[in-house]
């Protein structure tokens, strides 16, 4: 698509970051361009009003930069899911294996009224560790996730193969 394109031809490749051998989809120039961003953030925010999304969670860090403007456009709230620490009061914890090491991500327990439908959004979809324990954290903070966003996909890797358990019939959708 038009969108599709416009996006693409915004993301840099950098090579060999951030260690030898992994090609680095850079979203910077991207975030920099005015009608690209604002494509991509009007995108996100119709898709979240299509799926009945309630609230809009953006994953750290650079899901917070899509997914709070997107919640705002959508009239939507934000939470955001936080690497370990950064929290304060009760969290839900789930560790996962990143591309590059592991990690842990936490939401606070009363991010979410009982029931309430929540789109996750995050920039790239990799191995599919970070979106599986943030779909994890959702739920066991008494959220029912209705949708995956990110703005791209790696498809060299098996991330959407990973998820599907996770997923459980949520939709993951690629701009
Ligand atoms: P995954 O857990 O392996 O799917 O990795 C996804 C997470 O790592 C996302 O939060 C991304 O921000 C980050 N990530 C992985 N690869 C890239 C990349 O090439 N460019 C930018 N972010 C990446």
């Amino acid at each position: 698509t038009e969108l599709a394109e416009l996006l693409d031809s915004r993301i840099r490749d950098v090579p060999d970051y951030p260690k030898p051998g992994v090609l680095f989809k850079d979203i910077a120039p991207l975030l920099a361009d005015a009608e690209a961003f604002g494509a991509l953030v009007r995108a996100l925010a119709d898709r979240a009003t299509e799926l009945g999304a309630t609230k809009v969670v953006g994953l750290e860090a650079r899901g917070f930069v899509l997914a709070a403007p997107a919640a705002f456009a959508a009239g939507l709230g934000f939470v955001p899911i936080r690497k370990k620490g950064k929290l304060p009061g009760e969290v839900h914890a789930e560790s996962y294996d990143l591309e590059y090491g592991s990690a842990t991500l936490e939401v606070q327990c009363d991010a979410f009224a009982p029931g309430e439908k929540v789109l996750v959004i995050d920039d790239v979809l990799a191995t599919g560790g970070t979106v599986a324990a943030s779909l994890e954290l959702v739920r066991r903070a008494g959220g029912v996730p209705v949708g995956v966003l990110v703005l791209m996909e790696l498809g060299f890797l098996p991330g959407r193969e990973r998820l599907t358990p996770h997923l459980d019939g949520v939709p993951l959708e690629a701009l």
